[in-house]
């Protein structure tokens, strides 16, 4: 791990608040060592030197405190767009943990992405949090098989794990729910997997599945990507996408059909609009006014 200089920590973005509400984004590390053969953030594009090896931004908990502490917007924070915030050296620095507790000190609420389930640690702060703002916690789920798993995510928490950190949120009254993205054609985008992610969720309480039929794959993420999946593979990827950046599933119609079927089977959420109207009605504070109105 390494340390950097960071100018600037919350960015505002500008999505018209279309990815799960948020209306800032933050990435506490640089770089990520999860091994997701698949990442985008590897891309050229983001000049992210030694992608693999972690780059913590120097004092980036008391930076947070003091921007958010300037900013007169409120909104939610999205955390976990190119660096996973639960990472290994995460329970050691405890930079996300600062950083979320200066983010309820401003009444900020916050959309987590993650694939360890060391987010259980801080179900305390959320659970403050979720009584002012939305506190959304998203567990990326892309194979229920953990062999496959540890192949394509090798240093994550498994899958099992994190269906566990997913029950054990939800149990807590914390809104939690699973990113299915990517799946990838010809390795996990089958209608078995579908099925068993879904009824997982089920099983465990998701809130919602937001899924993603296909990868995107640009300059050296393409090449990572490639390597790792080996040559038949790779072979059949040139053949059915060129250099396309959208690799979207050859059976996407069918695999999204049997996917929202099988959702509504056990009413668990996929649309982007269902998700934040359900992610509002989470707030506590929300929910006692309406009781008492
Ligand atoms: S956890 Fe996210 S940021 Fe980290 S390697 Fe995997 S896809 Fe990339």
């Amino acid at each position: 791990m390494e340390f950097v200089h960071a100018a600037k920590l919350v960015q505002t973005v500008n999505n018209d608040y279309s990815w799960f509400d948020t209306s800032y984004n933050m990435n506490i590390y640089r770089g990520c060592n999860q091994g997701c053969i698949y990442c985008d953030s590897r891309s050229s594009c983001y000049q992210i030197k030694s992608f693999d090896t972690i780059k913590a931004k120097i004092d980036a908990p008391i930076k947070v405190e003091k921007e958010l502490s300037n900013k007169r917007k409120k909104g939610i924070i999205g955390l976990g767009s190119m660096s996973d915030p639960y990472n290994q050296y995460e329970s050691e620095l405890e930079y996300t943990r600062k950083s979320l507790k200066s983010m309820n000190k401003y009444g900020f609420g916050v959309f987590v992405i993650t694939k360890s389930n060391l987010v259980l640690r801080d179900i305390d702060i959320f659970k403050k949090i979720s009584e002012h703002s939305v506190c959304n916690i998203a567990l990326t789920i892309t194979t229920a098989d953990d062999l496959l798993q540890s192949r394509i995510e090798r240093n994550s928490s498994s899958t099992k794990e994190r269906f566990g950190a997913i029950k054990e949120l939800n149990k807590n009254e914390i809104f939690a729910g699973i990113l299915m993205m990517p799946l990838l054609p010809f390795i996990n985008d089958s209608l078995d997997n579908i099925s068993k992610i879904v009824e997982l969720a089920h099983e465990n309480n998701a809130k919602y599945i937001f899924p993603s039929f296909g990868v995107t794959l640009r300059d050296n993420q393409r090449d990572y990507f490639f390597n790792k999946i080996g040559d038949k593979l790779k072979a059949q990827y040139i053949t059915t996408f060129g250099d396309k950046y959208m690799c979207v599933s050859p059976n996407h119609k069918e695999l999204r059909k049997h996917f929202e079927k099988l959702c509504d089977k056990y009413g668990i959420l996929y649309k982007m609009s269902d998700i934040i109207e359900e992610s509002r009605k989470y707030i506590k504070n929300m929910q006692l006014s309406l009781f008492s109105g």
